[in-house]
């Protein structure tokens, strides 16, 4: 008799492909038949580099581990390691937590790789694409997708997940992800209530906008409840949806933004100082941000050391 989990285990590649290839279907002819934005760069160029990424990125990922995520949690099964595999719970209850404990770890990974200088070097690969749609939420760095799964396997011999929950946690991210980046036009009405449930496309473009204070609000990627717990929730971009810009102030043009030569490079250019967390900035009496002291300003220091001149 073939147990569930073998079952899975034999066939997780292509259960996992085939539900990609499935949604990535519905959400390019949804893009077609109701785009939200005109596109900037030619599609055939996005596509087929960040569908370049998306390839090399898998190719990696088997290679340096054929067993996946799925063969870390059968393997902490054997063991007895985790959480769930040391109390014994209901199997629906360990399931439903496990996703909810799994889709949190992404949501704490996605602040911190905005928030350490170092991080945001890899991280914004992804945000560097000059437009927003289905393949923008499936091209990241190498370093970070290697990075992002040994942070789930962490994660995975912590909790013990059901071989199940690791499955439909895989599924429903990469779904998710490839939604909620859709350039689509959802009902501002279904978007609203959906987005009690769920990560809209709307909600997500916000947080790839070339503002700051925008791109670092909307850190979910399935669920979004925790934006919302933890004070990174933000409704919409101030310049709407169709007029505000998609990407990063630094990397305009294509050659760098939407080839994959320049997605690989990206990460090593530049200064490891110039952002946000480690940058002076000041507000006025109104307490609005008026601007971005550079490095170099000539402003008086706190100590008051030269300020009599
Ligand atoms: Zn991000
Ligand atoms: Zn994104």
């Amino acid at each position: 008799m073939m147990d569930i989990n073998e079952f899975i285990m034999s066939n997780e590649a292509i259960i996992r492909l085939s539900f990609f290839l499935g949604i990535f279907a519905i959400m390019a002819l949804w893009e077609l038949v109701a785009p939200r934005r005109v596109l900037t760069v030619s599609k055939v160029l996005r596509w087929s580099n960040n569908l370049g990424l998306v390839f090399l990125n898998t190719f990696i990922l088997r290679l340096l581990f054929p067993a996946a995520a799925v063969g870390v949690a059968a393997f902490s099964s054997e063991q007895g390691w985790g959480l769930f595999n040391y109390y014994e719970v209901s199997p629906a209850l360990a399931i439903i937590a496990s996703v909810v404990i799994m889709d949190f770890v992404i949501y704490i990974q996605h602040v911190m790789v905005h928030a350490v200088p170092v991080l945001w070097r890899l991280h914004r690969v992804h945000h560097a694409d000059l437009d927003y749609d289905v393949t923008t939420g499936a091209r990241f760095h190498p370093i970070e997708i290697i990075l992002s799964m040994l942070i789930k396997f962490a994660t995975i011999f912590l909790l013990g997940p059901p071989v199940v929950a690791v499955v439909i946690f895989e599924v429903m991210l990469n779904a998710t992800a490839m939604f909620n980046h859709g350039n689509v036009r959802l009902n501002p009405v279904v978007d609203k209530w959906l987005r009690l449930l769920l990560v809209t496309p709307d909600m997500h473009r916000v947080h790839h906008s070339v503002e700051d204070d925008e791109t670092n609000s909307n850190f979910g990627f399935s669920l979004p409840w925790w934006d919302r717990l933890f004070g990174t929730y933000r409704d919409q971009p101030r310049g709407g949806h169709e007029n505000m810009t998609i990407g990063i102030r630094t990397f305009r043009e294509p050659k760098m933004a939407s080839w994959v030569s320049g997605m690989l490079v990206m990460p090593f250019i530049g200064k490891l100082s110039d952002y946000t967390i480690n940058r002076r900035q000041w507000s006025d009496e109104s307490g609005n941000c008026t601007g971005i002291v550079p490095d170099d300003a000539s402003t008086p220091s706190i100590h008051g050391d030269k300020n009599e001149k």
